[in-house]
């Protein structure tokens, strides 16, 4: 037997390595780690086989320095998938099993003690939290814990900046530390009393436990899914098993996480990317242990080992945040489903607003569809209304009926979310004499004013540059701020509305997360007018039961882009906004400004909702031969000089195999030509079918990192690109 090691690096080639077994011998099975020497310095590799014959002659093999696990770190079924993963998504082999492990895992070191750190009040904690002695992050942390110890990793995903409050308080003798082992809680809170729906729902993933089967769970916001996990997650745990539940986006974890405590009685993994790396590890490892019964986490927690599994859950399934657009650019979602269908278990995707994939996956009868259609607890959706733009006196852009009705909700003691996708004050600051408007350098595209701070920041680049005093083109004095970002909003609401508070929720403002879920929580509790103006950051989370007016200014940019997803991201977009009024007993009301009223895709959404509209964006697609019923793969490049760009680009394309029968489009230039000072240029391939879109490009893929004009050039293959920028 010829005893070599083929071992992924973490290295963007497309490739796996050649070594001889350690000198000091050990059981190396696939799975495991090894320390080898690579180029002139070392670096840790998954070994993927063993006993493989060498592709090259073995006196040229070099020998593995050192076996860094007993038994194998990464499971059978987490290699078989992996090795999957990379060869759909055309990826350098080592950059996919890379991305499985945390980041403390990648090093030659031990691996980290199970225990975990943990928070608790001590009884002087909890009389000072009574009598509301402490402000600010002190309260908040107290608070937090109130309802029983937390582990760090649950800390930093409710109030990321907790350690320095928790360093007084611990200083107060409020706090104690201690250490925490997988122990049960009692849980405490009972589940409500289930609808039909919801029954129903749950029994028809509770009948599939123990067999591959995916799920589309259609409801939107509020209409009860996170109880229908709950409900399932319960039985999973009753048969000693692990469920795994990812979710979009960290901020959505604390709300989640907080229910689940809550309801199950046990601990609950938090596995995200702000995380600390060793909590990380810590998490991960208690899963790999079957120790963590459930975990909860984003995009890359759909790697956690999962050795009992019993269950995925993906909330949110159409969210892009599922996509990592860098390195190994899969998709969690679709890989949560291939997961699931190697560990043998159900896999549940649930969303108000489903992507037109897995809609089609329920059309052609590979998912099964469950439908919520009730909301519980609200009275009826909110009444949407179409307000015409034209010809109407806007005022900072936001027209009279709009303001009227702010006007009328805020003299009623009631809220409002004031809905505009753009951050800032103005995405274009111009000349009324010349027309010049401030471009970025680096991008050749507008940038956008930042009043507060007063600078112009690129949002493509982040470029930075000083407001200028005059137009630099022909001397005039006065630039003008074109468009509305929300912190001019905002701006306009407070002049309006002297009296009533106007809080932005976007990007920058967010920072400072704990102060503002503090202000959110504020808003819950008690029945007092406000404003909220944000970006789409406002779409999700807190439920406010007295927010009555969704007011959505500007949604014309969804409207007329060239991009063939932008009308599904448009439609979820409306219908997850507009999902924030009236969840509670008062009726909600969603008013929504636009310069073309008539516009199908509008009317059709108001007229018969989102499951209406997404079947008419899903015969266009099929007419147009475009995704979900084509497979795109897209090849990007990048270069300062826009000949390497052309160059590389022309090779590949010559390099594709004969009869290969895909459809080319370029190669061409990317919609953003110039990006950060980067020449970008883009060959798209499709085909009708995945496999044949495959087989003809995976010896290609490999192929491109030996062609002569890569060396010039930043270049990436993206399977199923989810935009083309
Ligand atoms: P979603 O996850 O679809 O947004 P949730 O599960 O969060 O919906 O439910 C929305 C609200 O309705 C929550 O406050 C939840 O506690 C409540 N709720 C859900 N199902 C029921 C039920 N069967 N009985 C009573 N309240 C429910
Ligand atoms: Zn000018
Ligand atoms: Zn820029």
């Amino acid at each position: 037997m010829s005893a070599v090691l083929r071992v992924a690096l973490p290295v963007p080639l497309p490739t796996l390595f050649d070594y001889l077994p350690p000198a000091a011998g050990g059981d190396v099975q696939p799975g495991c780690r090894v320390l080898v020497p690579f180029g002139r310095s070392q670096a840790v590799g998954v070994v993927v086989d063993t006993g493989v014959e060498a592709s090259v002659g073995t006196g040229k093999l070099k020998r593995a320095i050192r076996l860094l696990d007993e038994s194998p770190l990464l499971d059978a079924e987490l290699m078989q998938t992996l090795a999957w993963a990379a060869d759909y998504w055309l990826a350098a082999p080592g950059e996919a099993y890379a991305n499985a492990l945390p980041l403390a895992l990648r090093e030659a070191k031990p691996l980290p003690a199970l225990g975990e750190e943990c928070w608790s009040l001590t009884t002087t904690g909890r009389s000072a939290l009574d009598a509301g002695s402490r402000r600010g992050g002190s309260r908040a942390l107290l608070a937090e814990l109130a309802g029983g110890a937390l582990s760090a990793a649950e800390l930093d995903a409710c109030l990321p900046d907790w350690r320095a409050a928790a360093r007084r308080l611990l200083a107060a003798g409020l706090v104690e530390r201690g250490e925490r082992s997988a122990g049960t809680d009692t849980p405490t809170r009972n589940a409500p009393a289930l609808s039909e729906e919801q029954q129903q729902a749950v029994d028809a993933v509770a009948a599939n436990l123990g067999g591959y089967q995916p799920f589309l769970l259609d409801g939107v916001t509020g209409s009860g899914k996170t109880e229908v996990y709950l409900a399932l997650i319960e039985r999973v745990l009753a048969q000693g098993k692990q469920a795994l539940l990812l979710v979009p986006e960290i901020g959505l974890a604390p709300q989640t996480l907080r229910r689940l405590r809550e309801r199950l009685g046990v601990p609950v993994e938090v596995i995200h990317s702000n995380l600390a790396e060793g909590e990380r590890a810590r998490a991960w490892l208690r899963a790999r242990q079957g120790e963590a019964k459930v975990i909860l986490g984003t995009r890359s927690a759909v790697f956690t080992p999962l050795p009992h599994a019993g269950l995925v859950i993906v909330d949110e399934e159409h969210d892009g945040a599922y996509k990592q657009q860098e390195g190994f650019r899969y998709h969690a979602r679709d890989l949560a489903v291939v997961r699931a269908r190697a560990l043998g278990v159900p896999v549940l995707l649930g969303s108000g607003t489903p992507s037109l994939e897995s809609l089609a996956n329920v059309e052609a009868g590979r998912y099964r569809a469950l439908h919520l259609r009730a909301r519980p607890g609200a009275v009826r959706a909110p009444t949407v209304q179409i307000v015409d733009m034209r010809a109407q006196r806007l005022e900072h852009g936001l027209s009279p009926t709009l303001l009227a009705a702010v006007a009328d909700t805020v003299a009623r003691g009631e809220q409002v979310l004031v809905f505009k996708n753009r951050r800032g004050y103005a995405p274009v600051l111009y000349c009324h004499a010349c027309g010049w408007h401030a471009d970025c350098p680096r991008c050749e595209h507008p940038m956008t004013l930042h009043a507060g701070r007063r600078t112009l920041i690129c949002h493509h680049c982040d470029h930075h540059a000083r407001i200028p005093t005059a137009c630099p083109s022909c001397g005039a004095g006065e630039l003008k701020p074109q468009g509305q970002g929300t912190e001019r909003l905002e701006e306009a609401l407070t002049a309006r509305f002297p009296d009533v508070p106007v809080l932005r929720i976007d990007r920058e403002t967010t920072r400072r997360r704990d102060a503002f879920e503090q202000l959110l929580g504020d808003l819950r509790d008690e029945a007092k007018p406000a404003i909220l103006v944000g970006t789409q950051m406002l779409a999700k989370g807190h439920d406010l039961p007295n927010l009555t007016l969704v007011a959505i200014v500007g949604v014309d940019e969804g409207l007329l882009s060239v991009d063939f997803r932008a009308s599904e991201r448009l439609a979820q977009q409306l219908v997850q906004v507009a999902g924030r009024a009236g969840r509670a007993a008062k009726p909600g009301r969603v008013l929504l400004q636009t310069h073309h009223p008539d516009h199908l895709l509008l009317r059709q959404l108001l007229a018969q909702g989102y499951a209406a509209a997404a079947q008419t964006l899903l015969a266009e697609r099929r007419q147009g031969m475009l995704p979900p019923f084509a497979h795109q793969v897209l090849l990007r490049a990048e270069a300062t000089q826009r000949d390497a760009v052309d160059a590389f680009l022309a090779e590949a394309c010559g390099a594709l195999p004969a009869n290969h029968g895909l459809q080319i489009a370029g190669p061409m230039p990317a919609p953003m030509p110039l990006r950060a000072g980067r020449q970008r240029g883009q060959l798209l391939l499709e085909a009708a079918g995945r496999r044949e879109l495959h087989a003809a490009l995976r010896p290609w893929a490999a192929q491109l990192a030996r062609l002569p004009s890569a060396r010039r050039v930043r270049w990436s293959l993206d399977v199923d690109p989810i935009d083309l920028y």
